[in-house]
């Protein structure tokens, strides 16, 4: 089992100090309706509690979907701590290859870069504790298949092929993931898929759903 399991692990006070302390940030800049949302919150641990336990389990959107990333990046300041305190001996890799081995979570993305002599290695991105895990090339995330597997790119303003960020796509799932080349990107594989929601967009339209989520846009939030 994973030792941060973000679905059972019980979660000191503390996360909740970094998320008023994210609030108290936001609410100079804030949209005058998540200035509403965020106010109440403050001194409501269990509504509070209750959206992180969505959030930790993936149930995103719906009524909560405007605060949900603002608590979604206080657990991931949480977690991202926990597991930089962890002895690397602590974390082991899993039967599912899929999943986070610190924390469960189904990754962001997937980031492409150079380790020592090999170029090029596959990881996969947690979004919630910022770990890192391999994974060979060329293989859906979420089911295994090889065979079905093939990939979507975005265009430049020339009309040139992207090659920073592209998706992989599966059709004998019909799931996707992001692959970043992160020597050639932002280098933040978080940032590059936000910064890359045109190609979710086209996704979408050609039936395929997101292999893991961005805790930063959750689909329904103004
Ligand atoms: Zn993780
Ligand atoms: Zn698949």
């Amino acid at each position: 089992m994973p030792p941060l399991l973000a679905q059972s692990l019980p979660r000191d006070p503390l996360w909740r100090a970094i998320f008023r302390c994210l609030a108290e940030n936001l609410m100079p800049i804030a949209p005058q309706a998540l200035r509403e949302a965020l106010v109440p919150l403050g001194t409501n641990a269990d509504r509070l509690e209750a959206i992180a336990e969505r959030v930790l389990h993936t149930d995103l959107g719906g009524e909560d979907a405007l605060l949900q990333p603002i608590i979604a990046s206080a657990l991931e300041v949480y977690w991202t701590s926990m597991a930089q305190s962890l002895a690397i001996t602590a974390i082991t890799p899993l039967d599912v290859g899929s999943v986070c081995p610190c924390c469960g979570f189904l990754p962001v993305a997937a980031v492409l870069k150079s380790v020592a002599d090999f170029a090029n290695l596959r990881y996969l991105h947690c979004p919630l504790c910022n770990c890192e895990w391999h994974f060979v090339r060329a293989k859906c995330v979420s089911c295994g298949s090889e065979e079905h597997v093939s990939y979507r790119f975005l265009e430049d303003e020339a009309g040139c092929r992207r090659d920073d960020v592209r998706a992989e796509a599966c059709d004998a799932c019909k799931g996707y993931l992001k692959v970043i080349n992160l020597e050639k990107s932002g280098g933040d594989p978080v940032a590059d898929d936000l910064a890359t929601l045109t190609l979710d967009l086209l996704m979408d339209q050609e039936g395929y759903g997101r292999i893991g989520p961005n805790l930063l846009y959750i689909p329904g939030n103004a």
